[in-house]
C-alpha cells in the first residue's frame, strides 16, 4: 500500500493531507455552469481539447490553493456513474426506463441488454494527463458497483448482486490500469451504501473489495448523502435529528480491505462518534458543506477537524469536502478549497505545537 502523501514530495503536507471528494464546477465555455449533469457546449476535437484544458485548470487551482492530493475535478465526465457506463458494452442508452434511484427519486436510465464488458480504458488517458500536471499524489474516482446497478434498468442479469459482481470485475480492470498510469489513490463512490443496508451486508462490501482487489494504490470508499440537490435535501429532512446510516456500513468497512473511508460531516447530522467504528482505517472527513454556498471560515473547518480527532488518530485524518462541488459557482468552489487548506493548516500547527 502506498503511504500518502509521498514522502519527499515538495509542498505536500504529510500530516492532515487535504483532498477534494470529486467534482468541481466546469468552466462556462465547456458546459452550462451551476447545473449538475449539464450537456457539453463543445463538439468533436474542440470538446476533447476543452475537457483537458478544464482538467488542467482544476488541477492547478488545487495546487495553488494548497490541496495536497490532487484530483481531476471530474472535468472530463458529464455524470459520475453514466459516463463510465457509456464506455461499456451490454448497456443500451437508447432503451430507457424510469426507475427509482437510491429509493428516492425517479430518473430515466439506460438498460442492460446483454453481458457487460469493458473493451478499453475509460479514464486511463485522462489520468495520464492529470499525472503530467503534478508530482503530488493524485486521486481518481470511479463509481462503486452498487451505485452503478442502482443507476440502470437490468433486463439481462435480473439480479442486482450478479450485475454488481460483473461491474466489480470491470471496475477492477479500470482501477489496475489507472494505477499503472500513476494514480496513487483510487476512490469508489458508493452513496448507495447509505440506503440499501441489507445489500451492503450481504454482498455490497464483497463487491467493493472485488473492485479494489490486488491494488497497490490506496483505496477509498466515498459514502455520502448526495449532492445538495432538492431530492437529496428533501430526503435528509426525513432522517431525523441524528443520521445513523453509517452505523451499518462502518463496522463492515473497518473489517474490509479498503484503506480509507470518505464521509460527510460538516453541517450534517451525522454523530461524530460514529467515526470510532472505523478505528484503524484512514478517514477522509467532510469539513466543507456542499449543500450551502456560504464559504466556511478556516476556524469552522478547524473546529470540525478537532472534533473528529477525538475519534480518529491524527496520522489517519484526511480533511476533505462532504461530496462534489459541481453545482457551485466557480468562485465559491475555489474559496471553499482555500478554506479547507487553511483550516487544515490551523489544526496541523496545533498538532505540531503539541508535539504530535
Ligand atoms: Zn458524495
Amino acid at each position: 500500500m502506498t503511504a500518502l502523501p509521498t514522502e519527499g514530495s515538495p509542498n505536500v503536507n504529510t500530516l492532515l493531507p487535504t483532498a477534494l471528494v470529486g467534482s468541481l464546477p466546469k468552466p462556462s465555455w465547456l458546459s452550462e455552469p451551476e447545473k449538475l449533469w449539464s450537456p457539453w457546449n463543445l463538439e468533436g476535437s474542440a470538446l476533447a481539447e476543452g475537457k483537458l484544458d478544464a482538467l488542467r485548470i482544476a488541477a492547478h487551482e488545487q495546487l495553488r490553493r494548497g490541496i495536497d492530493i490532487i484530483s481531476d475535478g471530474e472535468q472530463t465526465r458529464q455524470h459520475f456513474v453514466t459516463t463510465f457506463i457509456e464506455h461499456l458494452s451490454g448497456v443500451d442508452f437508447e432503451q430507457r426506463e424510469t426507475v427509482r434511484i437510491r429509493d428516492r427519486y425517479d430518473a430515466s436510465v439506460p438498460t442492460v441488454v446483454g453481458e457487460v464488458s469493458r473493451e478499453k480504458g475509460v479514464f486511463v488517458d485522462d489520468a495520464k494527463f492529470l499525472r503530467q500536471q503534478t508530482d503530488q499524489p493524485i486521486k481518481w474516482a470511479l463509481p462503486g458497483p452498487m451505485t452503478m446497478i442502482d443507476t440502470l434498468y437490468d433486463r439481462h442479469y435480473k439480479s442486482r448482486e450478479k450485475l454488481a459482481w460483473e461491474f466489480a470485475t470491470i471496475l477492477n480492470q479500470e482501477a489496475q490500469e489507472l494505477e499503472a498510469a500513476g494514480v496513487d489513490v483510487i476512490q469508489f463512490d458508493e452513496p448507495a451504501f447509505n440506503v440499501f443496508h441489507d445489500e451492503v451486508h450481504d454482498w455490497g462490501i464483497a463487491a467493493l473489495e472485488r473492485a479494489a482487489e490486488g491494488l497497490k494504490a490506496e483505496t477509498v470508499v466515498h459514502i455520502c448523502y448526495g449532492y445538495g440537490i432538492k431530492a437529496n435535501n428533501d430526503w435528509k429532512s426525513t432522517l431525523g435529528p441524528e443520521w445513523r446510516q453509517y452505523e451499518t456500513s462502518f463496522p463492515l468497512l473497518q473489517q474490509s480491505s479498503i484503506d480509507v473511508v470518505s464521509l460527510e460531516s460538516h453541517h450534517s447530522h451525522v454523530p461524530m462518534d460514529l467515526i470510532e467504528l472505523l478505528r484503524g482505517k484512514k478517514v477522509m472527513l467532510g469539513a466543507i458543506d456542499v449543500a450551502s454556498d456560504q464559504v466556511e471560515t478556516p476556524e469552522e473547518v478547524a473546529d470540525t477537524l478537532r472534533r473528529a480527532l477525538q475519534f480518529v488518530d491524527a496520522d489517519k485524518l484526511i480533511p476533505s469536502t462532504n461530496c462534489g462541488m459541481a453545482p457551485f459557482a466557480r468562485d465559491v468552489s475555489l474559496e471553499k478549497m482555500s478554506a479547507l487548506a487553511a483550516g487544515a493548516g490551523v489544526v496541523r500547527a496545533e498538532l505540531r505545537g503539541a508535539g504530535a
